[in-house]
């Protein structure tokens, strides 16, 4: 098995793997996937005092959680909470938008009590718009946060300028919950916190099968079998062994991150005088963040995924270069990628695959925060036995998913033409 080549793994310490289980070995609940919705279900339920293990087919943070730019970002990130609520209801789609909401403060308290230090930074996050119209949306959306008693507010575009050193943006929404960890760190501090509070870790273990059993289930995996009397599913868009039906009901989406050698000081005081994270409203996105060693990270998406991992991290460099005016001989330090879920609807996928047997996916993009919170809402849900913190859904398997998959390139491709045309109309200053 290698090592994710991400600037987490190079600069974070990880400890040695915990062993698999032994034959024959029970549990009240089995978790099977050691990112941050596996690791935050566990600790909530280990707190709770409910026996549980947590099964991971490599490292833990070897997933998506290990791989991100670490941006905590308690949005979704296109839909306003009016559209949640028209889409799910009023009370399902209260849910949500709690769920969601509370996912900036309770990484970072998290992150504290795992002792995170410098390596979590709740500076606020800021969603710049890239044009006029999408200025006027953020500011709506600005106003039904605080409606809800959200720390939201509306920058101006001079404000904006201030605080990155750019003149194309009409303003933005900053949100003082959110901000910016490592996301690495943040899975091992996880794992420590749920490993203290009672759940059993084992790493380097696939789960190859779960099979229904007299009372509960049987979980297949190298080292023997495992009882259970629930399941979860945490497995993200992966397809290996047990996690196939959840799997193939997602879009698996390859994000790709760049970071440099760390920016002099001048340069940090002109492009994030406050630190904050920020990621645009174009298609094309932009973003960009500093890590406690004031490194960039910024990130992309191929159009042509065929040998993007040597194309794109130079493309993705450049960009940051002429957006933020960076110097010409800035150096690329880090690449990496990882695949992100996408659900068809961009809501999370909920769904009891078997009574018992409960299979989540909560990103599209903004899992850090979300999955975190969805974990806790989960884990009262297995432990009460009561319904799911939203409504399930059945995990059916997307049609020509090894062609689906490409097409979020298509929308880019697309995007690619209005952002263009959008950024011809800069604010007046
Ligand atoms: C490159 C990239 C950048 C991103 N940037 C951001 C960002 O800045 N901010 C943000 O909010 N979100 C971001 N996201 C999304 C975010 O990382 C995810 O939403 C989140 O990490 C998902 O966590 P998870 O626990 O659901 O899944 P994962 O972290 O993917 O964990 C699933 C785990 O399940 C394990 N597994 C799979 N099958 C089995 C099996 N059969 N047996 C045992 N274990 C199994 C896998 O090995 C894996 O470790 C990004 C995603 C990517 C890929």
């Amino acid at each position: 098995m290698t090592t994710p080549r991400t600037l987490w793994h190079a600069t974070t310490a990880q400890p040695a793997p915990r062993p698999g289980p032994k034959a024959g070995a029970t549990t009240d609940v089995a978790i099977i996937g050691g990112g941050f919705l596996g690791l935050s279900c566990a600790l909530q339920l280990a707190l709770a005092g409910v026996s549980v293990r947590l099964l991971e087919a490599r490292r833990i943070g070897w997933g998506a959680s290990g791989r991100n730019a670490g941006f905590v970002v308690p949005h979704f990130s296109r839909a306003d909470p009016a559209m949640i609520r028209s889409r799910l209801g009023a009370d399902a789609g209260a849910r949500l938008l709690d769920l969601v909401a509370q996912g900036g403060d309770m990484v970072f308290d998290l992150a504290r009590r795992a002792g995170l230090g410098a390596q979590a930074e709740q500076v606020g996050w800021l969603q710049p718009a890239h044009s006029a119209a999408m200025a006027q949306a953020l500011q709506a959306r600005v106003r039904e946060w605080q409606a809800l008693g959200r720390p939201v507010e509306w920058l101006s575009a001079a404000d904006m300028a201030a605080r990155s050193g750019m003149s194309i943006y009409h303003g933005a929404m900053r949100d003082a919950s959110g901000g910016m960890i490592n996301p690495l760190a943040y899975a091992l501090g996880l794992a420590r916190l749920a490993e203290n509070a009672g759940t059993v870790l084992h790493e380097e273990t696939p789960v190859t099968a779960v099979e229904r059993a007299r009372d509960g289930w049987t979980l297949r995996t190298p080292a023997g079998a495992l009882h259970a009397g629930r399941v979860l599913l945490a497995t993200n868009a992966e397809t290996l062994g047990a996690a196939r039906p959840l799997g193939r009901a997602v879009l698996p989406l390859t994000v790709h991150q760049i970071a440099t050698a760390p920016l002099d000081a001048e340069t940090v005081a002109r492009i994030a005088p406050h630190r904050e994270p920020a990621s645009d409203t174009r298609t094309n996105i932009f973003t960009w963040r500093l890590d406690a060693e004031n490194r960039l990270i910024s990130g992309g998406m191929a159009l042509m995924p065929i040998g993007a991992g040597s194309r794109l991290p130079q493309k993705i460099l450049q960009r940051a270069i002429a957006e933020l005016r960076l110097s010409a001989d800035t150096a690329l330090a880090h690449a990496w990628q990882g695949t992100a879920a996408m659900t068809t609807d961009a809501l999370p996928l909920l769904s009891e695959l078997q009574p018992g047997l409960i299979g989540a996916v909560g990103c599209n993009g903004r899992g850090v925060a979300f999955t975190t919170s969805l974990g806790r809402a989960l884990a009262q849900a297995m432990d009460s036995g009561g319904s799911l913190p939203l409504p399930a859904k059945t995990a059916m398997p997307i049609p020509f998913r090894p062609f689906a998959r490409h097409a979020p390139a298509l929308v880019l491709a697309k995007g690619l033409w209005s952002d263009a045309r959008a950024l011809r109309h800069p604010p007046t200053p």
